[in-house]
């Protein structure tokens, strides 16, 4: 099997086309595969470039004959012995012959026998009515010794023909286009000159015209109001037959196309002699990919009797074609689109944004593609059905896109954020790495310009013009409202670093500062009081207001620091209080820490037992007392001890000299700033007297040593104290020993 033409479900070769297709069979029933035939004779894709022509006449009139002749087809025709009829139903073939116009189809009726109506009679009404709604020609075949012969039956043939063209007018009156009916006399002996025969017919036809009942309105109708005529005798086929095939060949001549105005009329609407006769206006404008589908339906009305109303077949074609031309145009749109979609779905799945390159130029082509494609095919259909089809196809196609192009910018979106976050982090680092001096705000503001560009870049790319849909502008301004969003985290998050650092090196300074007058407590001679007078030595008795004012100080220069800072990255003042006031309590706490371990049992105890030795060992000027018996040990030992004892009292509570009292705490760190934001607090310790509701007051903030540390220092430190003092008592009598 020659599987060229084949396709599935339908084996048809060319081969099986020879006779052309049977469009209707004898049990009336249509054959579905004439679109099969339509592509296989390269007719399907002429859209409106074809022609269709009907033959009409009685039984063996030689139409099938005429037609093989006139167009190269191979239609069966009866044998010259067997005299019976061959043509059943409609069949219908291209033409083979050159140099007419494009793709004429001819459709051979089958004829009546004018001897048996009847049954018959039904059939030709029904094929007659089938041939006008589809044909811009009618041949009529008539004997030349039919001519005159009103009562004949090619008479009651064309009775029946104007009689079913007033119905198809009655339900089109807009569109109805004209027909040309083509009369073919047969066997023209030529005594009777053609212009003779013409009038004679043109006679007998306004004789049938009158004749049929015409509905109200239009009474007056003419004949020409609905069809052209035209005419041309033949020579008797097989007693003349070279005279026949030369006028045969005259006659295929005319089969091309013409306009009415280089063509003028005839009085009676009849053609120029040899002029081409296919005008437009007899054409029936339905496409040639349209036409079996669309004969189809026209046949189903006419073969079950229902009124043929070709407008509504028409709409009804429109909408079966266009969806059929959509899915097409939908299938290439799919085959472009689905991996995309696909893909995105993917990507969003495992939680990877990916942005589709290119994405804009292969979407907005691939819609445009379906829709030219659909409008090259769709629009020849009916205009209306067309064009809410178009709306269709177009609404499904952008809803498509639409969820694309979003998941598209989503994804930007995404990405978007992410290499902002990275880059300005990645900068950041960067500026740490070669020493600490880079501008955030700067960093920030460089790299929300850059990432900006690439969303408006890719926005701008999906647009369509005139798709309103496809601006994005919103998503756009979204987006930068996010990187605002995004920059004022990361510089929170910068903030953080930055108080990280300034606490660090507050930290750093107070561990000095404080590890240095605590370390004066070592000393019992410094300050300008004497022990003998029992008055405190001025570094021991105003420690705290040291301690209280070299903190102040050295917080104040680091909250200078940090507010310079955090303002260099464009902060906003509610910020800048926020982190001044973490700071201010941070340090507090480190400073407490510092006190703390200052004041651990080891080190407090080392400090006063070195306090005590210094007041104990050493004399008023400094010089090392070498004990001898006689010297008041007992009277200097008790002397300096009770000196040191009265340290405990005062390093027990931070409180300053001139009011005896704590420092003003809660009034140093301030009230909490309006700027505090949920989790600035999370990381910060309670201090008693400035957060009431921890139900710590600010003497128990300023207590260094409680109660029983206090006692136990006392204990543990007499007895050091003693330890030292028959240190020295033993010394003294060794030394007088010595
Ligand atoms: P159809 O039934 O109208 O299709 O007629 P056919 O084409 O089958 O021809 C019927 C018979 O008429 C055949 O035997 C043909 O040989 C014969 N025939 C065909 N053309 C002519 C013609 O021009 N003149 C005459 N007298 N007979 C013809
Ligand atoms: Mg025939």
């Amino acid at each position: 099997m020659n599987g060229h033409f084949a396709s599935v479900g339908d084996e048809s070769t060319k081969a099986d086309y020879e006779h052309g297709v049977q469009v209707i069979d004898e049990d009336k029933e249509f054959n579905p595969k004439i679109n099969a035939y339509l592509q296989a004779t390269n007719v399907a894709d002429a859209g409106f470039n074809y022609h269709l022509i009907s033959v009409f006449g009685s039984q063996s009139t030689g139409k099938s004959t005429l037609l093989n002749n006139l167009f190269g087809t191979d239609f069966n025709v009866m044998s010259e012995t067997e005299r019976r009829q061959t043509t059943k139903g409609i069949w219908m073939s291209k033409n083979k012959k050159g140099s007419m116009a494009d793709n004429i189809l001819v459709m051979d009726v089958e004829g009546t026998d004018g001897r048996e109506r009847g049954e018959d009679q039904d059939f030709e009404r029904k094929s007659a009515l089938f041939a006008l709604a589809t044909s811009e020609v009618l041949i009529v075949n008539i004997w030349e010794h039919q001519v005159g012969l009103y009562q004949g039956a090619n008479m009651g043939l064309l009775k029946t023909v104007f009689e079913v063209n007033m119905m198809l007018f009655l339900k089109d009156k807009q569109s109805n286009p004209r027909s040309l009916l083509f009369f073919v006399i047969r066997d023209h002996i030529g005594h009777t000159p053609l212009s003779n025969l013409r009038n004679t017919l043109i006679q007998d036809l306004a004789k049938i015209w009158s004749s049929i009942s015409k509905p109200p309105g239009l009474e007056n109708s003419r004949i020409e109001d609905y069809f052209d005529f035209a005419f041309s005798a033949l020579p008797h086929k097989i007693l003349q037959p070279e005279q026949f095939v030369a006028e045969v060949g005259k006659l295929g001549q005319r089969f091309v196309t013409a306009s009415r105005s280089g063509k003028p009329q005839g009085e009676h609407g009849d053609h120029e002699f040899d002029g081409g006769i296919l005008l437009p206006e007899y054409h029936r404008r339905i496409p040639a990919d349209g036409f079996s589908i669309y004969t189809e339906g026209v046949w189903d009305q006419i073969v079950n009797n229902k009124d043929l109303d070709l407008p509504t077949q028409q709409e009804l074609l429109a909408q079966f074609r266009c969806d059929e031309i959509a899915r097409e145009c939908l299938v290439a749109f799919d085959e472009v689109i689905s991996p995309l979609e696909e893909k995105q779905a993917e990507s969003a799945r495992v939680g990877k944004p990916f942005v589709l390159p290119k994405l804009g130029a292969t979407g907005s082509a691939a819609r445009e593609k379906c829709l030219k494609n659909f409008e090259t095919s769709a629009s020849r259909y009916h205009k209306g059905v067309y064009k809410r089809k178009h709306t269709e196809l177009e609404t499904k196609l952008d809803q498509r896109l639409k969820a694309l192009y979003h998941g598209q910018l989503s994804a930007a979106h995404k990405s978007g954020v992410a290499t902002f976050s990275e880059a300005v982090s990645g900068a950041v680092k960067a500026g740490q790495k070669s020493g600490g001096s880079y501008e955030f705000a700067e960093i920030v503001d460089t790299e929300k310009q850059k990432t900006l560009e690439f969303f408006k870049k890719e926005a701008q790319s999906l647009a369509i013009a005139n798709v309103p849909w496809t601006n994005f502008k919103a998503q756009f301004l979204l987006f930068g409202k996010e990187l605002d969003e995004v920059s004022a985290r990361l510089r929170k998050d910068e903030m953080r670093r930055l108080a990280t650092r300034v606490e660090r090196w507050v930290r750093s300074r107070l561990g000095d500062a404080v590890g240095l007058e605590f370390n004066k407590l070592g000393s019992g001679r410094g300050g300008s009081g004497a022990p003998e007078t029992g008055e405190k030595p001025a570094t021991e008795k105003d420690l705290w207001d040291r301690i209280w004012n070299v903190f102040i100080t050295i917080v104040g220069e680091a909250e200078g620091r940090f507010a310079d800072r955090a303002k260099s990255f464009e902060a906003s003042q509610d910020e800048v209080d926020v982190g001044l006031w973490r700071l201010r309590r941070k340090s507090w706490v480190a400073l407490r820490e510092k006190i703390e371990e200052e004041v651990m049992e080891g080190n407090i105890l080392l400090k006063l037992r070195e306090n005590f030795e210094d007041k104990f060992r050493y004399d008023e000027a400094g010089v090392p007392r070498i004990w001898r018996p006689a010297d008041d040990i007992e009277g200097i030992y008790t002397k300096a001890r009770e000196s040191t004892l009265t340290l405990i009292p005062l390093l027990s509570r931070f409180r300053l000299a001139a009011t005896y009292a704590a420092p003003d705490l809660p009034d140093f760190v301030g009230h909490q700033p309006r700027g505090v934001e949920a989790g600035d607090e999370d990381d910060l310790t309670p201090i008693g007297g400035v957060d009431e509701e921890d139900g710590k007051s600010l003497e128990e903030e300023m207590t260094v040593l409680s109660e029983g540390k206090r006692q136990d220092l006392v204990v543990r430190f007499k007895k050091t104290a003693d330890g030292v003092y028959v240190e020295a008592k033993r010394s003294a009598i060794g030394g007088v020993a010595q």
